[in-house]
Formats: structure tokens, C-alpha cells, sequence
């Protein structure tokens, strides 16, 4: 287990050979576009100098789900390839199509993260899937993906797991979300790609698309940090056990507005609401026949609609069953105080010292 501080050999990636405690950017072409000009699939490599496990952190497979984004580039500054011991391979925007039209789809209008595994002669969707697991997912002992709510949604930064499986949890506990919710695996999709290939995956769930927002970055950006301290790739504390432990959940519900109109809020992510509690009204465009939304179980509110314009039936408000609820609004306040407090620009009492060692 210690093995770690061994001299790395070097790490071949798409015809490259990295020598250790080095760093490359690739650009793996994908497939010709309409202009001619071939689409990438941008890198960065993080070659350790010592030998250790390699793990891939992506952003925006749904190519407006910019949040992981913003964490990558925060990782891309504090990695330091002299001080890692394993490969980091950071995948800012594998949806790359869509980063650049804004849009969660593949100009194919297929959805990636339904691709998996893809083939080399398939739609263009597979064939950027099926590049992501050549370079990325093959290469790879543990990958964290990150996504964020649709647009005009807002998630409570989560981790999403499969369910049954305690190393998965052990991760999801490290990285230290708020909150963590084991969910089923959807045919095609990254992660249930990763479960048949016996890879461990994490899936961050923080923030609204297009947008990025302090919280689910400095919540992502420690995460990852923390997950790589706990498997011995850096040295830092994984904070395991000094920050408080995620709330649990395995149940989640959505509750739809009961009329089209206008909504007021009075709940958002990260409250915690007991059966029956105020979420919102919706009434007229003078307000009027004003109808209430309750909270029909106890929970925490792990996702909301930031657009008060409303249709009958649109999902305003997710809300997580989780374990002993009585607990879990002190929890995640003290493990969103805790992560924010250590980031550089927070207050003193570092969660970890990251900035001296990585
Ligand atoms: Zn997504």
C-alpha cells in the first residue's frame, strides 16, 4: 500500500510517453466536422513522480454542464506533478460539440452519456464516447464525472453512486459532498459502463448548467482533492475525519407545480423540510388563486427550479429521504462551512493543506 513512493515509469497516452513528474496537454481528434476540420478531445495529463493509481476527473459530458469545468482548471493549478504519486488525466469538456453551442446534446442530437461504450465507426456520439474510453476510462483505476442540474435548475452539489457497493461509499464519504445518493445505473451512461469494466466512479452532481457558482466549485475542487489524499496519491489529510459525515439517501421525489403560473419559493436546496412544510405558491400573473406546494415526505431539498415562470406539472423541487434527518441541516451547514473555510480565499483553519503540497 505504500509502494506509492516508488519512481513511476513513464505513461503512454495516444502514441505520447510522459516521462514521471511531468505534465502534457493532448488534443485526441474524434471525428471530421462539416468544415472540414477535426473535433478534440483535450487532455491535460498529470504524470506523477511517483508510481501510484491513475484516475480521470471530466466535466461537461453534457456539454452545457460547465460546473466541472471551472474544477478541472482549479485542479489544473494546484496538481503538482513532483509532489503526485499516480496520473490525474483531466478531461475539461468531453462533450466538446456541445460546450460550444451551449447545448447538453451532440450535434447528432444524441445524449453522450447514453453512448457508452460507443464504437469507432458509430454515430458521432459514439465515436466520442468510444474515444473517452480508449484514452480516458481504459487507462484509468477511479474516475469522477462531474454534472450539474439542467438549465434553470440548481442541485445541491451530491454524489450520485451505485448502490451495494461499500468502496463506492467509502469514496463518496472521502470526497464529502453534503450529500450522497445511491442511484440506479442508466444503460449507456458512463458510470454503468465503468460498473461492467470493474472501474469505481463517482458522479458529482452541483450547481445549474451554464453557470458556475462558488459553492459546487470549492465543494468539487476539495472533493477531488480529498478523494486522491485517501487513496495515497497526494499528501494531505482526506478529511475524513474532521469534516462532518454526508447525509445518506437511497429515495428521492419531485414535486410538480399544481398550476401554470407564477411561483414563489420559500424552500431551496440544502433546507430541510419535514411532510407538509411550505415549498412554494403558484397563482395568477396577478397572483391570484395562489396554490400551495407542500413537501410530501421528510427531507433535505437536493435540487430546485431557479425560473419562477411555470407550467402545470414542471418538477420544482427534489427532495432527498435521507437517515436520520434530525441531524442532517447541522451536518450540511458544518460540511459547507468546513469546505468553504478551506478554501485559499476562506477563513484560516484549513480543512487540508493543499495549497503547501500538491
Ligand atoms: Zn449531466
Amino acid at each position: 500500500m505504500d509502494a506509492p513512493q516508488q519512481e513511476a515509469a513513464p505513461f503512454e497516452i495516444a502514441g505520447e510517453s510522459l516521462a514521471p513528474g511531468t505534465v502534457r496537454d493532448l488534443a485526441i481528434p474524434v471525428s471530421q466536422q462539416v468544415s472540414g476540420f477535426s473535433a478534440s478531445l483535450a487532455l491535460r495529463v498529470i504524470h506523477g513522480a511517483k508510481a501510484g493509481p491513475a484516475v480521470f476527473v471530466s466535466g461537461a459530458v453534457h456539454g452545457d454542464e460547465i460546473v466541472g469545468t471551472a474544477i478541472v482548471q482549479r485542479l489544473a493549478a494546484r496538481l503538482d506533478p513532483a509532489a503526485l504519486a499516480g496520473t490525474v488525466i483531466l478531461a475539461p469538456a468531453v462533450n466538446i460539440y456541445g460546450f460550444l453551442s451551449h447545448s447538453r446534446y451532440l450535434p447528432d442530437r444524441r445524449d453522450l452519456n447514453r453512448s457508452f461504450p460507443g464504437s469507432r465507426k458509430g454515430s458521432l456520439a459514439g465515436q466520442l464516447a468510444y474515444t473517452f474510453l480508449e484514452h480516458v476510462i481504459s487507462r484509468c483505476t477511479l474516475g469522477i464525472d462531474i454534472h450539474t442540474a439542467a438549465i434553470h435548475r440548481y442541485n445541491l452539489p451530491q454524489i450520485r453512486i451505485a448502490s451495494g457497493d461499500p468502496y463506492l461509499v467509502e469514496l463518496a464519504m472521502a470526497f464529502g459532498a453534503p450529500v450522497i445518493i445511491e442511484s440506479p445505473l442508466r444503460d449507456g451512461s458512463m458510470r454503468a459502463l465503468a460498473a461492467s469494466r470493474g472501474t469505481p466512479m463517482l458522479l458529482m452532481e452541483a450547481g445549474e448548467a451554464l453557470r458556475f457558482d462558488r459553492l459546487s466549485t470549492d465543494i468539487g475542487t476539495s472533493g477531488v482533492c480529498r478523494v486522491l489524499a485517501h487513496i495515497g496519491m497526494i499528501d494531505a489529510d482526506d478529511g475524513l475525519h474532521t469534516v462532518g459525515i454526508p447525509a445518506r439517501a437511497n429515495k428521492s421525489s419531485w414535486v410538480r407545480a399544481p398550476r401554470g403560473g407564477v411561483t414563489h419559493r420559500v424552500r431551496k436546496s440544502g433546507d430541510v423540510v419535514h411532510k407538509g412544510d411550505l415549498l412554494a405558491t403558484v397563482g395568477g400573473l396577478f397572483g391570484e388563486d395562489a396554490m400551495e406546494m407542500v413537501s410530501p415526505i421528510a427531507g433535505i431539498v437536493i435540487g430546485h427550479a431557479t425560473l419562477p415562470v411555470v407550467n402545470q406539472g414542471d418538477a420544482l423541487f427534489h427532495i432527498a429521504e435521507v437517515e436520520q434527518l434530525e441531524h442532517a441541516g447541522e451536518r450540511i451547514g458544518s460540511i459547507t462551512e468546513a469546505i468553504i473555510a478551506s478554501q485559499p480565499h476562506g477563513p484560516a483553519q484549513p480543512l487540508m493543506d493543499e495549497d503547501e503540497v500538491i
